[in-house]
């Protein structure tokens, strides 16, 4: 018998498939919200008889959770990590940032309305929100869970590159906002990622397309010898320890009202290049040879994440396990 039942908004993303296999190996319970039955019946295929799913289709409108939370008395814990991880869409308010804002006020709401029981929340905010996207990517930034990008809504809503990032800030305000100004019976933690890597929780995920993190150690592995090595750097995280996080965040009572950054360390493509070419000797000659000594992230500030990694507790996975994990995985995947 499980100890706990735990809610998973967004059941289907790469994060949370990941924190739902570390969830269901701890003992917990899994309820997860996907936008159709069909999402749902593959990942019960995955993950078997202590994980139900729920239909939630339509984050955005008041009340989306309400049914869901009523059907599942037992969930005591709830984590919102959906949100819509795009960059290229037309509308950007209606696609962007109106789901990741309304969907997290709603999800908050419902929970404060229909799941009294319910004492932790955990919210998957982002490494986005504490400063432009220049200073995150930049080596020499020092960040700390005070800081918060002074980007506007406005500036979000009519920049497609701002979109995602703005989508993301208020977002997480608003969870502190509903936090402060209904004082539910439950704690909110949030949890800041920055570029999320490593494995998907299935082989089968693996498969063509991965979603935007994911695709950068992947684009790299796809390379070919005559291919420039893309410019692309800043700092990352596995995502098992974005999954280990969302659970301690609610295990550890140090988390309560906390924002918790997941920092492993920093990358450049030609650090993960470097890797695979040699780590995988059947890779090596497909793989172009690029400037190797830009892959070498050593001098890089580190960051100010100590109430992090206090309340965290763990010893986050390095680039090397996290790209040569990945590798073998998507070799298996693409047999
Ligand atoms: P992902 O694989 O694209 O998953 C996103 C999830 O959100 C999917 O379950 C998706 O459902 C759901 N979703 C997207 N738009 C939605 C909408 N309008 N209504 C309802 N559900 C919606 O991305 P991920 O990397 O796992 O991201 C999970 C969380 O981590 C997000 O909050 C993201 O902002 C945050 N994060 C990610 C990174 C990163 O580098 N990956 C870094 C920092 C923070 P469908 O499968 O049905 O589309």
């Amino acid at each position: 018998m499980s100890k706990t039942t735990v809610f998973i908004t967004g059941a289907t993303g790469f994060v949370a498939q990941n924190t739902i296999v570390e969830l269901l190996s701890r003992g917990y319970s899994v309820v997860g919200s996907v936008r159709s039955e069909e999402k749902g019946e593959m990942l019960k295929t995955y993950f078997g008889d202590n994980f139900q799913y729920v239909v939630v289709a339509g984050f955005e409108n008041k009340g989306a959770f309400d049914v869901a939370l009523k059907q599942h008395p037992e969930v005591t814990v709830f984590l919102h990590t959906a949100s819509p991880v795009s960059f290229g869409t037309e509308d950007l308010e209606r696609d962007v940032l109106i789901p990741a804002i309304e969907g997290t006020r709603n999800a908050l709401q419902s929970v404060h309305e229909h799941a009294p029981q319910v004492k932790r929340v955990v919210v998957t905010s982002s490494a986005v929100t504490l400063s432009n996207f220049s200073d995150v990517s930049d080596p020499k930034f020092k960040a700390n869970e005070d800081l918060w990008y002074g980007v506007t809504y406005e500036e979000g809503s009519k920049n497609p590159s701002i979109a995602y990032t703005a989508s993301k800030v208020f977002a997480e305000k608003a969870a502190w906002e509903f936090v402060e100004t209904n004082k539910p019976n439950f704690s909110l933690s949030t949890i800041l990622p920055p570029y999320v890597f490593g494995p998907q929780a299935q082989d089968e995920s693996a498969k063509g397309q991965l979603n935007i993190s994911a695709e950068f150690v992947a684009a790299v592995y796809r390379l070919s010898k005559i291919d420039k090595v893309p410019e692309v750097f800043g700092p990352f995280v596995d995502v098992r320890d974005v999954a280990k996080a969302h659970v301690i965040a609610f295990e550890n009572d140090e988390a309560k009202g906390k924002r918790i950054i997941t920092y492993s360390g920093r990358f450049h493509s030609q650090t993960i290049l470097n890797i695979i070419r040699d780590n995988f000797a059947d890779l090596r000659d497909k793989l172009p040879v690029g400037i190797p000594s830009n892959g070498d992230v050593s001098e890089s500030v580190a960051w100010d994440d100590q109430k992090s990694k206090k309340i965290l507790g763990f010893e986050f996975i390095d680039i090397e396990k996290t790209v040569i994990d990945t590798v073998n995985q998507l070799i298996r995947a693409n047999k």
